[in-house]
């Protein structure tokens, strides 16, 4: 069989437990029989991250700035568990995705792949939520501190020109914890720029949701970069019939529940992480939900939304066939293909993601799937679920795609 060829490599980055099984999976069976797939490829694995000094990382998110499209495989990120799992690690390694939003800057907009045969949680969803997620700052980037005796804590700004700011934070009787976090203006610029863009290719409402009664300086900041930069969408949003507004988190909730769906809903950095999950969650699993980073110029990083999946990889590891859905990590790598292709004007790879793409639904359609996904059928499905593990079902894809 003759293989699409590509022109640019697509920047690989691999990672951890069950979804760097499937990762390997997904390659040789779904695209490497098909596609003679150029990649650069950078292991973002935990170990070598600790071998490289998390150089890896930053190598990995230059090269994705450098060719501009990207795919990534889920990554452990280590907290003081896994610092005894691993016993090498030398340092508690942050969030590879963070440090990789950090670089690229721009925004993740992460949208439910919907089936037929599973209904949302949510009775009133049509159609999919797309969750725009500020990727950079806020908590993610804080300055942490733990204190124990009496004192005072300031927030201490000394400007280059010499002005100094200084605020008392809070007076302390006992122990205390404290965090400082920041956001920049040209971040959120970025974001607004990026979530009316999308809004606009997409044909969708917009939603913005911030706490800014509570929060009316940082949070407020948020609100009228948003209102300024609309400005220059506004007439462009008017032409398609789609609107912009902002609201309350807790009412963007309300209201998101009471929705058809089929709107953009755009969330601060830590929002947007915990929303997407409950989103992800309430449209059937957490394992059917694509994610893209979008950054201002131009950069697409295509990953899960989900993590590594760790139950199912120490099942893996005792020689179970685990039934681990691979769908969200296969549905990164059509989107990075077809970005790919879309930028190096190669019709035939932008064809063959729409079509990995379709023999990996078409396979749910026929009743194989995952157990996560046989869990959630519904009862009046059409075809009884036929419950197979990872290998089986990327196999019933690959076969689909032959
Ligand atoms: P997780 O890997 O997403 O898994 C949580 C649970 O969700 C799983 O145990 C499984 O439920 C279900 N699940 C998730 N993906 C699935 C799939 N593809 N197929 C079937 N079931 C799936 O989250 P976690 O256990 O909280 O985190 C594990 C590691 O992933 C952590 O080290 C974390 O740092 C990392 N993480 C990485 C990323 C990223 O790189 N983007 C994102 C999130 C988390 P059952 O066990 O009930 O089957
Ligand atoms: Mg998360």
């Amino acid at each position: 069989m003759l293989k699409i060829g590509m022109s640019t490599p697509i920047v690989e980055m691999d990672g951890d437990e069950m979804t760097r099984v499937l990762w390997k999976l997904i390659k040789e069976e779904l695209i490497e029989p098909f596609v003679d797939l150029k990649s650069e490829y950078y292991d973002l694995g935990l170990i070598n991250r600790n071998e490289t000094r998390d150089r890896v990382t930053v190598e990995a998110a230059n090269a994705a700035r450098k060719y501009g499209v990207a795919v990534k495989c889920a990554t452990i990120t280590p907290n003081k568990q896994r610092m005894k799992e691993y016993p090498q690690l030398t340092e508690m390694w942050k969030s590879p995705n963070a440090t990789i939003r950090s670089i690229l800057d721009g925004t993740v907009f992460r949208t439910p792949i919907m089936t037929s045969f599973i209904q949302p949680t949510v009775r009133t969803w049509e159609s999919p939520i797309t969750i725009a997620r500020h990727a950079y700052g806020d908590v993610y980037k804080a300055a942490e501190l733990v204190t124990d005796e009496p004192g005072e804590c300031f927030l201490l700004f000394k400007g280059i020109s010499g002005e100094t700011k200084q605020l008392s934070v809070h007076n302390a009787k006992k122990g205390t914890i404290w965090l400082a976090q920041h956001n920049t203006d040209e971040s959120i610029q970025s974001f607004a720029r990026s979530c009316f863009e999308y809004a606009i290719a997409l044909k969708q409402d917009l939603w913005f949701s911030a706490k800014d009664t509570i929060s009316k300086k940082y949070d407020g900041r948020f609100k009228d970069i948003f209102d300024s930069e609309f400005e220059s969408y506004k007439e462009r949003f008017d032409a398609l019939g789609i609107e912009y507004f902002y609201t309350l988190i807790d009412d963007a909730v309300a209201r998101v529940v009471r929705s058809k769906g089929g709107f953009i809903w755009a969330c601060k950095n830590y929002d947007g992480d915990v929303m997407s999950d409950m989103v992800s969650s309430a449209f059937g699993s957490l394992a059917m939900m694509t994610s893209v980073l979008v950054s201002p110029d131009g950069t697409y990083e295509y990953e899960a939304a989900h993590g590594t999946v760790t139950r199912h990889y120490y099942k893996y590891l005792k020689g179970e066939r685990t039934s681990t859905n691979p769908i969200a990590t296969i549905f990164a790598w059509s989107g990075a293909l077809s970005k790919r292709g879309e930028l190096d004007n190669l019709p035939e790879l932008v064809d063959f993601a729409g079509k990995l793409e379709k023999a990996s639904l078409d396979t749910l359609s026929d009743g194989t799937m995952t157990a996560d996904l046989a869990m959630l059928a519904v009862s009046d499905a059409p075809i009884a679920p036929r419950t197979v593990d990872s290998w089986e079902f990327i196999g019933s894809i690959a076969d689909r795609l032959k």
